[in-house]
């Protein structure tokens, strides 16, 4: 089989990768802390990848970002989906032209003090047509008063956190993005829910009541220019978390056994297209113009990550089907993976969006 690809990165600590390799299955069922994830993170330096020198970061790109989530996917989608709502909310403040937001969050966001959350999947639908915006402002004196819900939201964490939303708005005619901290008047988490998986991920479901926030709080004016501004980097890193499950079914179905392999060979050379057109679409902005070579990528590494954890399944045979095998660091590993894998068309922009909505332009383009 030939080389995995590897996006441009930057070596990631061997005892991260290690702790998450014997934590992975803890913190997809739910019995391993959540509050040990983010500072992990921080603390291997991975959320200033892709951040510029100037606003505390390494530099680099957003690709170094999508290639650590998916090297983090390789290991535990747990820890990659936090990695994923936590960076994605820094991205946002770096699109943001709040400066004072920015000055204010990103230190202790990019050193894991403080979990960054993206409720936006609302914001996602409600652009494809799906569903209105569920969270209303209307004006107050110095702000604006806020009201609504997000019914899922992951990386709440119960020591604090920053949520964005969108928000529609009474007396204007478009929406807005907010930062809503977790610590203003009338904003509530709910218990965890109750997920069959990725459970240790600080998922929960956001009420806001009566809630008065100034202009300090605004992430953008113009939710439709913001969200196609950052779709990019929103998509690409929701990408690495196919590339990394599909990269670890590969290689462990390739261990497993050689009679599968013209099977895995063709799978790992999709992969590696996908990911090359993935960093030259990114790498060259293709993607703000044309979102939709974007999607299809998208689709096509959910679809990837699906056969290989397929393909892992059949290989490891009814060793898979033990709870313990593979000794205690590795317990129940490929059924990890399977309900890791069942996670990746849901997410939103979900697969059923994405087709759709490319049906549609296909639609209007031959029209
Ligand atoms: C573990 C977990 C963590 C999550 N974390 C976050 C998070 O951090 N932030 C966040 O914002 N969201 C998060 N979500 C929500 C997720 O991104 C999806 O938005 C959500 O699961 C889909 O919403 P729904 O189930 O209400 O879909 P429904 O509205 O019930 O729709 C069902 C499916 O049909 C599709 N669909 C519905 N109507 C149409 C239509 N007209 N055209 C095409 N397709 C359509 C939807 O896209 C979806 O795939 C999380 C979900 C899970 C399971």
């Amino acid at each position: 089989m030939s080389a995995f690809i590897r996006l441009p990165i930057r070596s990631i600590e061997r005892s991260l990768l290690d702790w998450l390799d014997a934590h992975a299955t803890a913190l997809d069922e739910g019995q391993a802390e959540p509050t040990d994830v983010l500072p992990r993170l921080a603390d291997a330096g991975l959320f200033k990848l892709g951040v510029p020198i100037a606003h505390g970061g390494v530099g680099g790109t957003s690709l170094d970002a999508v290639a650590a989530i998916a090297t983090i996917a390789e290991h535990s989608l747990t820890a990659a989906f936090v990695f994923w709502g936590h960076r994605t909310f820094i991205e946002y403040l770096l699109e943001s032209p709040n400066a004072s937001l920015r000055e204010r969050w990103l230190a202790p966001l990019l050193a894991g003090k403080h979990a960054g959350a993206t409720g936006l999947s609302n914001a996602m639908k409600y652009l494809g047509g799906i569903e209105p915006l569920q969270m209303g402002a209307h004006r107050a004196p110095d702000g604006w008063i806020l009201e609504g819900q997000l019914p899922w939201v992951t990386n709440l964490r119960k020591e604090g956190f920053i949520v964005a939303a969108a928000v529609d708005h009474a007396d204007r005619s478009s929406p807005s993005i907010f930062a809503i901290p977790h610590d203003a008047q009338g904003v509530a988490r709910s218990a965890d829910l109750d997920l069959i998986a990725l459970r240790s991920s600080n998922t929960a479901a956001i009420s806001v009541e009566e809630t008065w926030l100034s202009s300090d709080w605004e992430i953008d004016p113009d939710a439709l220019s913001f969200l196609s501004r950052v779709r990019p980097a929103f998509l690409a890193m929701q990408c690495a978390l196919s590339i990394g499950l599909a990269r670890r079914s590969l290689s462990e179905s390739l261990l497993a056994a050689e009679t599968l392999g013209a099977e895995i060979d063709a799978l790992d050379h999709r992969l590696q297209k996908a990911v090359h057109l993935l960093s030259e679409g990114l790498s060259s902005g293709l993607f703000r113009s044309r979102p939709a070579p974007l999607f299809e990528i998208r689709i096509e590494l959910a679809a990837i990550a699906c056969a290989a954890v397929n393909l892992e399944i059949q290989t490891s045979g009814g060793r898979g089907y033990l709870r313990d095998a593979g000794g205690a660091s590795r317990r129940g590993d490929v059924a990890r993976r399977w309900r890791e894998a069942a996670f990746i068309p849901v997410v939103t922009p979900s697969l059923t969006q994405l087709k759709s909505q490319l049906a549609k332009h296909a639609g209007s383009n031959a029209a």
